[in-house]
């Protein structure tokens, strides 16, 4: 299953992908109209094999329990305050794609918020399903009914969907009118990603840290990308960048070669505390409304 991609599936233009960057077996493509960046192929063979080993370590996703926690229930306050005040807590009900171990309907659970989940690692399933049963294993596409949910959480999650356009027109369809589409995803307007395009272009592509590769990371957004929801129903009403802690951008190195490796060690400390300072940090929280 190799699914190349030299169009942008998410805008629709007619013109290829410009050469961005490229991988031992990739390339990086950008969208001439807007701006969207992917790997082409998006998946090859091995993408199930890395749905299943996503959450491997479940260890290290238990030991962020607390801080991924914390984090769930700022966002979960934040979004609540944007939503038609005339409906209450206990009548808005939030559908978490991508909900992995269940740590976002824990917060729910715990501020009385009617939530459940989806996610299409088994394993993660299982565990989450271990508290009472709350997430189905699967894709949204087609199972949930029209109009039936609030608000829709899917963070972190949709730069790994190979098919995102179909992804936001499946959720415009289950929310209903006025309800809230709630992102998280890596961004391109970041200090970490101009330094990557910086390292890239000073050693002729061959150092290539923007975190998009096959199977992975499929794509990085951009403001002009999130312009592009609005054509699939969606209003910006907020929209804000946040930073990944130090420990998890270290993680994400681990694929890198020993010379890029030694290099990021000095330079992902330095960037990252310029990031905070200057407010262009990895990853934005947008948070998008239904225009039905
Ligand atoms: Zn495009």
């Amino acid at each position: 299953m190799r699914d190349e991609q030299k169009h942008c599936e998410f805008c629709g233009t007619e013109y290829k992908g410009k050469f961005y960057s490229k991988g031992s077996y990739y390339t990086v493509l950008q969208c001439p109209q807007c701006d969207l960046l992917w790997s082409d192929p998006l998946t090859d063979e091995r993408y199930e094999e890395s749905i299943n080993s996503h959450y491997f370590g479940e260890e290290i996703y238990l030991r962020k329990e607390k801080g991924q926690k914390e984090r769930f229930k700022v966002q979960i306050e934040k979004v609540l305050k944007l939503y038609d005040p005339k409906i209450t807590k206990n009548e808005i009900k939030i559908l978490d794609v991508g909900s992995g171990l269940g740590f976002f309907l824990d917060v729910c659970d715990e501020m009385q918020i009617y939530c459940e989940g989806c996610d299409i690692n088994e394993k993660v399933v299982n565990y989450s399903n271990k508290i009472r049963n709350r997430t189905r294993l699967g894709t949204i596409d087609g199972y949930y009914e029209d109009e039936s949910f609030d608000m829709i959480f899917a963070l972190n999650l949709i730069e790994h969907i190979p098919h995102p356009k179909e992804f936001i027109s499946q959720c415009a369809r289950i929310l209903k009118p006025g309800g809230l589409l709630v992102l998280e995803t890596p961004i391109q307007e970041s200090l970490f990603h101009l330094f990557a395009r910086l390292g890239d272009h000073l050693t002729g592509f061959k150092m290539n840290n923007y975190g998009i590769n096959t199977n992975g990371h499929i794509y990085k957004f951009c403001n002009k990308t999130f312009e592009k929801f609005k054509d699939l129903g969606f209003e910006t009403v907020h929209r804000e960048k946040i930073g990944s802690p130090l420990k998890e951008i270290y993680g994400k190195t681990s694929y890198m070669s020993v010379k890029n490796k030694i290099i990021m060690k000095f330079v992902l400390p330095v960037v990252w505390l310029l990031a905070r300072v200057f407010g262009m940090e990895n990853r934005a929280f947008v948070i998008f409304k239904n225009n039905k």
